[in-house]
């Protein structure tokens, strides 16, 4: 029977609002990193080492070189919607990794935040937030750059903890991340600790800031993130459509998986996991390979930004494009020419 009480609408405070909204953006250790490299990536940072103990369900931590947060700011870099990428009147025309000022918020509100930074000419600062609740911005003792820590996610919101898979398989979505990040910014060095054990660790992932242009820099960090086999059997790719340019590397068809793995896949810089580019790269490869087996590539899309709105999901993996159809049509023609030219010289050097 209904009862006899009318429904009361509420204002929900700030920590609701921020654990609702982390539910979005932080799904498991790996979403934490993601948004916490990224930062790092836009400060401009050309050194980023992240930390982690048990999977990053105890710990992340990602320091940088980049330009810092003044201490006067670290309250409202905790504050939701604050953001320093974006001023709002043009959501169409982003050009960093952030912007909607929600990782640092939803991070404190789903686990012990403490971010320590300095901004060149100023002493190092520090803030620490628990439970949604920041404290004070204290003095600290930094170098450069910024100092990012997330110890005990989840520790707020034990439904989550017990989704999380194995401290292995988090760990291995983790260097998953970095890798993903790592090939889109060669010119900076990567490294990712395990230092469950505590001390400094054990190298989980390690990568060099290679040099020269874009194409070499790419080849060097694909060699050492892929393989050097992939480096040796990949095809450059370079071209371009009505506003749109490809480029990356796609390895020769006897260069393949049995499982859809190895393939990386970026729109102005951004790691993507996409319907219509992974369905263009296997199109491609249509005649080239069997059914069961399956290309590895790492193309990057690029295009003004308002050919692209990057802002359809919170975790901003998915992308739609203002035309879906010349995208499709510039992967699938400028892999098929680059696969077909590789196909005559190897039947050539085969027949000579
Ligand atoms: P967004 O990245 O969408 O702007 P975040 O919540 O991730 O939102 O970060 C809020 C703000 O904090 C950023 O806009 C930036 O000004 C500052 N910030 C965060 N991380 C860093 C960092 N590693 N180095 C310098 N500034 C940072
Ligand atoms: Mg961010």
């Amino acid at each position: 029977h209904a009862p006899n009480i009318r429904p009361v609408i509420r204002q929900l405070d700030d920590s609701a609002i921020n654990r609702i909204a982390a539910g979005e953006v932080v799904e498991r250790p790996a979403s934490a990193v993601k948004e916490l490299v990224e930062n790092a990536i836009d400060a401009g940072a050309t050194r980023i080492d992240i930390a982690i103990a048990d999977g990053g369900k105890t710990l992340i931590r990602v320091s940088d070189d980049g330009c810092g947060i003044a201490g006067g700011d670290l309250p409202l870099a905790l504050s939701r919607h604050a953001t320093s990428k974006i001023d709002g009147s043009d959501l169409l025309n982003i050009n960093s990794f952030g912007f909607r000022g929600e990782a640092l918020p939803s991070l404190g509100a789903v686990g012990r935040l403490t971010i320590t930074s300095r901004v060149p000419g100023e002493e190092a600062a520090q803030i620490a937030v628990a439970g949604g609740q920041a404290g004070p911005v204290k003095p600290a003792a930094l170098n450069a750059g910024t100092v990012v820590e997330l110890r005990d996610l989840f520790y707020a919101t034990p439904a989550r903890l017990k989704f999380l898979r194995t401290d292995r398989a988090e760990g291995q979505a983790i260097t998953d991340v970095v890798k993903r990040l790592a090939m889109a910014e060669p010119f900076a060095a990567f490294t990712l600790r395990d230092v469950s054990g505590g001390g400094e660790g054990r190298v989980v992932f390690r990568a060099d800031a290679e040099s020269g242009d874009l194409f070499d820099a790419l080849h060097g960090r694909l060699a050492g993130v892929l393989g050097a086999e992939f480096a040796e059997n990949a095809l450059r790719i370079d071209a371009e459509r009505e506003g749109f340019h490809l480029s990356g590397f796609a390895a020769l068809p006897t260069y393949s998986r049995g499982a859809a793995v190895a393939q990386f896949l970026f729109v102005n810089g951004r790691p993507v996991r996409d319907k219509l580019l992974i369905g263009a790269l296997r199109a491609a490869y249509f005649d080239f390979l069997s059914r069961d087996r399956h290309p590895v590539a790492a193309l990057f899309v690029d295009c003004a930004p308002t050919l692209v709105d990057v802002n359809v999901h919170p975790a901003k993996s998915e992308v739609r494009f203002r035309d879906p159809g010349t995208v499709r049509g510039l992967i699938v023609s400028a892999l098929r020419h680059a696969l077909a030219g590789a196909g005559h010289r190897a039947s050539s050097t085969v027949a000579g």
